[in-house]
């Protein structure tokens, strides 16, 4: 019993660190004048790939963190993307959640939900463990943007008529 909580710990505090690894690329993308939403994919315990979100500076439609990081990881082997985790400071929104359900990721860690709610019951719909570690640190970072940008946020939000979430 004892080893199963060591284990599950280990497991989260394993989870805590490449989160806070996503967290850095929210960071940079802030830096850059974007939206602080970052990624990053991790395969055999390692960072494979990172991202941020890139709406703003690169005036792209679907440069989400996730997309990024999908995309700076290049074309990957099918049994890569299986065993892939892909870290995101926000809950992945219907495009990048389409995205890992195309690639079949196994699993996708969520630094929290709360700020914006995105397409997790679909990923679950499929087969993808969702983990939510219900992170302080990612919704303090974007409540603070979303305070200092009301008009940006609302604007990102009208674009897509304030849907982040699926009918299944
Ligand atoms: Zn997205």
């Amino acid at each position: 019993m004892e080893n199963n909580i060591n284990a599950i710990q280990d497991h989260e505090d394993t989870d805590k660190y490449f989160m806070m690894e996503a967290i850095k690329e929210a960071k940079l993308s802030l830096k850059e004048g974007g939206l602080p939403i970052g990624s990053v994919l991790v395969k055999d315990g390692k960072i494979i790939s990172r991202g941020h979100n890139r709406l703003i500076q690169n005036n792209s439609v679907i440069l989400h963190g996730e997309m990024d990081t999908l995309e700076n990881a290049g074309r990957l082997n099918a049994e890569d993307y299986k065993k892939s985790t892909l870290y995101t400071t926000l809950s992945p929104c219907p495009m990048c959640s389409g995205a890992f359900i195309l690639y079949n990721l196994s699993r996708v860690v969520i630094g929290e939900n709360s700020t914006l709610m995105g397409a997790e019951d679909l990923l679950k719909h499929n087969d993808i463990e969702v983990v939510n570690l219900n992170m302080k640190e990612p919704r303090e970072i974007l409540d603070k943007y979303i305070e200092d940008n009301p008009k940006q946020w609302e604007e990102e939000l009208k674009k897509v008529g304030f849907k982040t979430t699926l009918n299944l």
